[in-house]
This record gives C-alpha cells, structure tokens and sequence, in this order.
C-alpha cells in the first residue's frame, strides 16, 4: 500500500520539497499531510534550466493525483508515488501511515 505524502517530501528529480498548501488541520507523524491539487513546492527541482529544462520549474511541483478514496478537506490525499504536474513524489512520507 502506498505511504502518506507529507510536508518536505521530495520530486524524483531531487528537491522541490513541499512546503505549501499543504493541509492546515490533518497530520501523519506530526508532520501536515499533502493534498492533490493543493500542495506544492515555492523551489523547482534540481533539473530546472531556464531555457532547456523549464517544465521543472516550481510550479510544477503541485501534486497532480492522489488516493480516490482517502481525503483530507476534502481533496484526495497525496502519496509516495503519485504524480506532481511534472514528475512524482519521491518522499520519504510517513512509512507506518499506508494509504490505498
Ligand atoms: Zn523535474
């Protein structure tokens, strides 16, 4: 089963570790849960170039998917795995918070 995405989670492309939207109210390991559609990172990933490589930029690190039947204020809570508008999260989430 997929692990809860938190604050700090990391793009498979190194950084962009979440930092916004996340959720005001819901936390797994005392750390504030991540929201698809909501969360992002104000940093783009390592791979970001100005002009060859912009789609790594920071806006592009909001989190895309997430669970279809597991939410938090009412959006589906995001997991190690799941999709950001370019790449994925990489984590470390919270290991002992499984999420289907
Ligand atoms: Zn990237």
């Amino acid at each position: 089963m997929p692990i809860i995405s938190v604050i700090g989670d990391i793009n498979v492309h190194g950084g962009g570790a979440f930092d916004q939207g996340l959720s005001a109210n819901v936390s797994a390991g005392n750390k504030a849960v991540a929201l698809a559609g909501q969360t992002g990172s104000g940093s783009n990933d390592s791979q970001y170039d100005a002009r060859t490589r912009s789609q790594h930029r920071a806006s592009n690190q909001q989190a895309a998917s997430g669970s279809a039947n597991v939410f938090a204020n009412n959006k589906p809570v995001h997991r190690v795995g799941d999709g950001r508008l370019e790449g994925a999260t990489a984590g470390p989430g919270i290991s002992s918070v499984g999420v289907n």
